[in-house]
């Protein structure tokens, strides 16, 4: 048996802030609030690779296999350690549903409160699941995601009460470590990085991460970054504020991102793009790469993958990947959340129940 704390310090060891700390705004005396995020696996994908040609390599950064299942525990753990280093009593936030999974499991760890706002009836089930099963205060409001983050914003004037949505700082710079992870398993940057954009505060950590790396001379490169928004809730791309954002990508669903300005900065500093992909073929995209690599993913993270087809397909010549020269660019792929918090996206074909025969159960295998 290990004590507490030797557990504690096992975890901690493994986390963005035990790997990452010099680049973190925490200190010897900031508490670790930690359940071991990052360090996920930045996967080669053969058929993926071969799908886009050009001798590309693509590998895809696989988000879902953080403690809570997606991207938002490495901002998380800087976010909650920073809250209880400042002595805060309540942690808030508004939520598609990941922030609030992520909020509500750090919180717990720390042993504080948390406080979930999120629009009815608009939640992914396993994200939900986790909020209720982490023990947060769960209050559904008749809004989408802006009403809720707008009713935070307004509830983070008190002095009880920290935010920890993309709007605070500390989760920005905690999610920057994806992309020092990126560089440090590819001993450079990659060509493209490829990701979905909702709130769009990922896109705008990843180039961060990015810059910061370049500037210390650890990468000799940086990427073109390239954001996809869902097509009924793409405001970055249409440049205007979406006031019923609408797509089945619950997690991408939002019609005023909280870092416009920022990844509009990315978008263009970096010679990037942002573009939009369909419900349809974010649908076609995750079921591909799940059967195709072995890769799970929640619909909104699929719209990297989506996105990614979008290029390689792209009969314009000026499109990113039809550009690219033919000895082969290094694309890396974020895709953001596991599979598994949103069972309902997937079709189930019922197939029939037989008798418990061998040539029954053979006949209805067909192979
Ligand atoms: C939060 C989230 C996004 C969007 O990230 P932003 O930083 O808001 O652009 C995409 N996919 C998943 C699974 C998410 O949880």
């Amino acid at each position: 048996m290990l004590s507490a704390t030797e557990n504690t310090t096992m975890v901690a060891q493994r986390g963005v802030i035990a790997r990452y700390r010099d680049y973190l705004p925490v200190s010897e005396t900031t508490p670790v609030i930690s359940l071991g995020e990052g360090s996920t696996p930045l996967i080669p994908c053969t058929r993926l690779s071969q799908r886009v040609g050009n001798g590309c390599r693509v590998l895809v950064k696989y988000e879902g296999l953080n403690p809570t299942g997606s991207f938002k525990d490495r901002g998380m753990t800087v976010a909650v350690s920073k809250a209880v280093e400042q002595r805060t009593a309540a942690v808030i936030c508004a939520s598609t549903g990941n922030t609030s999974a992520s909020a509500a499991a750090y919180a717990a760890r720390a042993g504080i409160r948390c406080a979930v706002i999120l629009p009815a009836g608009k939640i992914a089930s396993g994200k939900l699941v986790q909020a209720y099963a982490y023990g947060a205060r769960v209050v559904a409001i008749d809004g989408n995601f802006d009403d809720a983050l707008r009713i935070v914003r307004q509830l983070g004037e008190r002095p009880e009460f920290a935010i920890v949505n993309s709007i605070n700082p500390d989760r920005i710079a905690g999610q920057k470590s994806a992309a020092f992870e990126v560089v440090e398993d590819l001993r450079n940057a990659p060509d493209y990085h490829l990701l979905p954009v909702g709130n769009a505060g990922n896109i705008s950590a990843y180039w961060a991460g990015y810059c910061e790396f370049h500037t210390l001379g650890k990468a000799t490169k940086l990427p073109v970054m390239l954001g996809f928004q869902a097509a009924g809730s793409a405001p970055i791309f249409h440049g205007r504020v979406i006031d019923q954002p609408e797509t089945l990508a619950s997690a991408i669903r939002i019609g005023n991102p909280a870092s416009w300005t920022a990844a509009n900065a990315a978008i263009r500093d970096s010679s990037g793009a942002i573009d939009v992909v369909s419900d349809d073929e974010i649908l076609d995209a995750q079921r591909w790469l799940a059967s195709h690599e072995g890769i799970f993913v929640e619909p909104a993270s699929a719209a990297s993958i989506a996105g990614l087809f979008k290029c390689c397909d792209a009969a314009d010549a000026a499109y990113p990947f039809r550009a690219t020269p033919s000895e082969g660019a290094t694309i890396v792929c974020t895709v953001t959340g596991h599979g598994l918090k949103d069972p309902e996206a997937i079709r189930i074909d019922a197939s029939p129940t037989v008798a418990a025969m061998e040539t029954d159960v053979l006949r209805v295998i067909g192979f």
